[in-house]
């Protein structure tokens, strides 16, 4: 275990919980807990265009949903707006950072320039010699100026990536970024190094589309001498395609996912596993197991896939260890929105629970329980249960005498149960050819949530009669 480890979550708001910051979330604050260590949230907002209120809403709503508490925070960047213009003056003081009185004309001009010469578009450090009395002057005259920093122009930049292993970039490839804007608000990058300095941050886990970047903030932390902390930039999530995944495709936000009747524990697993490898068999983490289970030595720098498939099933998984009642009062609105107040809802919730992988599906599978669907002679042909038609018809009709006779009161599971058995013994069937045909005759479906006596059960004697002898008649008229 690290000492006084603390990291941040430092989203930047969008409107909606992208599935790579929610896993950037996750792991920034599973390396906080494996540590003993804090995690800070802190809004990077300073690019005020846009509103954020309902933005920050959603950032919030998924932490909390997800149980992800913070320790600190929020910090809001744009409350902070006062705090960093002075460090980039100490900058200039120390002779790391200079002053640009560069015209936003001339800086397109140069990039004309550039780009016809086909050389890639960077500030040429006119400014970055300037004497004194020369930058005294332009002051005097009140020019607007922003602050560049002065990259070092030989050697190369290395770091270490807790993840990527040893970066480096030569230095004359890095512009003189700009750290202060001429309205005296800091520039994104040098507002998040001075934030993480300040925060104590110990740990920056973020996306690996900021590893090329990172080069830059580290040079920054150098120049005021200060502990440059421990990046971890995390793989990238491909949807099924093998692009990047982002709303704009089509992929999924967290919300989204919810609304498809996601879990969030299945969500929250699944994305644990998305660029982390447990390093074993294992594959299922509640947030609470994850917190003492996690290891940044397994995270992964090849990109993950975002598999939809594999979600589903992990979200049956979790709907699987649910208790009964949690089952049934998730699945009641679905179950109520097709049946109303009709059948009874618990056994259906006994039969579903071990079936669905997603609530959303509920709706389609029980709808055959509210109405009878077309169907055709072909699904009593069943190799397995060694059935076709015509026994189906033998069979159903056997059935039917048999249910008909029975008292209400016993038209009941075990009961049914031990009769049918009875029957299929008496009249040498097998099990199969005469539960597969009943099956059919009251769902219409080769499939089904439950088998034939569960059903029976469920639907009570007269439905089940009258869906028998649908059954016959069917069988019947066009065999
Ligand atoms: N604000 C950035 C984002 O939302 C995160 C940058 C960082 O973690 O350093 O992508």
């Amino acid at each position: 275990m690290l000492k006084d480890v603390k990291t941040r979550y430092a989203p930047s708001p969008t409107g909606y919980m992208h599935i790579g910051n929610l896993r950037t979330a996750l792991y920034e604050y599973l390396i906080a807990k494996i540590n003993n260590g804090k995690f800070i949230l802190r809004i990077e907002d300073t690019d005020q265009e846009r509103l954020v209120e309902d933005s920050v809403q959603v950032i919030f709503n998924a932490l909390k949903l997800v149980g992800m508490n913070y320790d600190e925070g929020p910090y809001y960047q744009s409350e902070r707006l006062d705090i960093y213009a002075p460090y980039a003056h100490e900058l200039v003081e120390k002779g790391q950072a200079y002053y640009c009185f560069c015209s936003k004309e001339r800086l397109e001009k140069l990039k004309e320039e550039q780009t016809e010469k086909s050389e890639f578009p960077h500030y040429d450090n006119n400014c970055r010699y300037l004497t004194k009395t020369e930058i005294e002057e332009k002051l005097r005259e009140g020019l607007p100026y922003v602050i560049r920093q002065k990259m070092p122009t030989e050697g190369k930049t290395i770091f270490e990536d807790a993840v990527y292993g040893q970066i480096e970039v030569e230095n004359s490839e890095l512009e003189d970024q700009i750290l202060l804007k001429t309205d005296g608000f800091p520039t994104y990058n040098f507002a998040n190094v001075i934030d993480d300095h300040l925060m104590e941050i110990t740990h920056v886990v973020r996306g690996s589309e900021y590893l090329s970047s990172t080069p830059k903030y580290n040079l920054v932390y150098q120049a005021f001498g200060w502990e440059v902390p421990t990046y971890v930039h995390l793989p990238l999530i491909l949807n099924e395609n093998g692009q990047k995944l982002s709303k704009r495709l089509g992929d999924k936000s967290f919300e989204d996912l919810l609304a498809e009747g996601y879990l969030v524990e299945a969500v929250i697993n699944f994305i644990a596993l998305l660029g982390w490898n447990p390093g074993g068999e294992r594959e299922f983490f509640t947030l609470k197991e994850l917190e003492t289970n996690f290891t940044i030595e397994g995270i992964s720098k090849s990109p993950s896939v975002f598999d939809k498939t594999k979600l589903r099933w992990m979200n049956g998984e979790y709907i699987r260890k649910m208790s009964l009642e949690e089952f049934a009062d998730l699945a009641e609105e679905k179950i109520s929105s097709v049946l109303g107040d009709t059948l009874d809802h618990k056994k259906i919730s006994v039969l579903l629970q071990k079936r669905v992988e997603l609530i959303t599906d509920i709706p389609d599978i029980i709808r055959f329980f509210l109405e009878l669907p077309e169907y055709t002679l072909e699904l009593y042909n069943h190799k397995k249960m060694k059935t076709n038609p015509e026994i189906a018809l033998e069979s159903l009709r056997l059935a039917l005498d048999l249910l008909k006779e029975l008292a209400t009161e016993d038209f009941k599971e075990e009961k049914l149960h031990e009769l049918l058995m009875e029957l299929a013994k008496a009249k040498e069937l097998k099990n199969g050819q005469l539960l597969w045909p009943l099956r059919v005759a009251l769902t219409g479906q080769e499939q089904s949530p439950g088998g034939a006596i569960e059903l029976l059960d469920i639907f009570g004697q007269e439905e089940s009669l009258r869906r028998i002898e649908i059954g016959i008649d069917k069988l019947v008229r066009e065999l």
